[in-house]
């Protein structure tokens, strides 16, 4: 039990979904393995280099969210989302984390995958799993891009040429979305699925109905990462909390906020069918 290489989870995941969840404070990594111990269910603690930029450094909220995985009485996972930067890389395998969505989307296609290449090879001397992206999966600048899509041929060959261990993919998901009508391409999801040979993975979740997250994990996806979703929930627990009272004490509604998030954790583990805590082995 405890921390776990991300590859272990995802690897377990067959007929299951592997849910990621990210972190910004140190109360969300309680609150998800809360939520996956309830649960009785493995679970990805993910670190975007958003949430590094929110910190000044990655040290601080990496350690932290470890010694949180390290202390979990059911597989934890340590990720990192969603970073831009090679250095950033280095210094997470350092710190001892799972894996690493390396994020070159931006990039042409030719150094996307010279760049994701080189970090794949770096990571898996030193065990890491890599997570890539193909097709710019839009919304982290507050711009929504539901209509971009991952290419099947195209995705084949990138997954060929750069070793990565998963692939986040567009198919018709949005970043940040606080309303639940993105509509999921499962064709295409299928068509992906059966032209590349790693796990895919879904960004901009918390815009889908869960009843098509359902069908997106029947479809081929693997893991389901959600943030945003979590984070309304947090802010809810807050906004109430403050209306009901004068304190000033931070614990009096982080605490019920972390309580709720830890909940609405529990819950979509189960409704998602994500790995059972038991089909992973503990780590010798
Ligand atoms: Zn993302």
């Amino acid at each position: 039990m405890a921390l776990v290489p991300t590859a272990a989870i995802l690897d377990a995941a067959a007929g299951h979904a592997v849910l990621a969840f990210n972190v910004v404070q140190l109360e969300h990594a309680q609150a998800i393995v809360a939520g996956a111990e309830a649960a009785g269910r493995a679970v990805v603690l993910q670190i975007s280099e958003n949430c590094v930029r929110y910190h000044g450094a990655l040290r601080p909220i990496a350690l932290a969210t470890l010694a949180v995985a390290e202390a979990a009485a059911v597989p934890v996972a340590v990720h990192l989302d969603h970073v831009e930067s090679e250095t950033l890389v280095t210094q997470g395998i350092r710190l001892g984390v799972g894996s690493v969505m390396f994020d070159a989307s931006r990039s042409p296609y030719a150094e996307n995958v010279a760049r994701t290449a080189a970090v794949v090879r770096q990571c898996h001397d030193a065990g890491v799993a890599v997570e890539a992206e193909l097709g710019e999966i839009g919304g982290k600048d507050g711009v929504h891009a539901p209509g971009v899509r991952t290419d099947p041929a195209e995705a084949a060959a990138y997954a060929a040429a750069t070793g990565v261990d998963a692939l986040a993919v567009a198919v018709g998901t949005s970043h940040a979305m606080v309303t639940k009508d993105a509509v999921l391409d499962l064709d295409l999801i299928a068509a992906i699925r059966a032209a590349v040979p790693v796990p895919l993975v879904l960004h901009g979740s918390s815009g889908v109905p869960e009843h098509d997250l359902a069908a997106a994990v029947a479809a081929g996806i693997r893991k389901v990462n959600i943030a945003t979703h979590l984070n309304a929930v947090f802010t809810a627990s807050v906004r109430a909390a403050l209306h009901e009272t004068s304190t000033v004490d931070t614990r009096k509604y982080l605490g019920p906020a972390r309580t709720a998030v830890a909940a609405e954790v529990s819950r979509l583990l189960g409704a998602l069918r994500a790995v059972p805590a038991q089909t992973i082995g503990t780590p010798a």
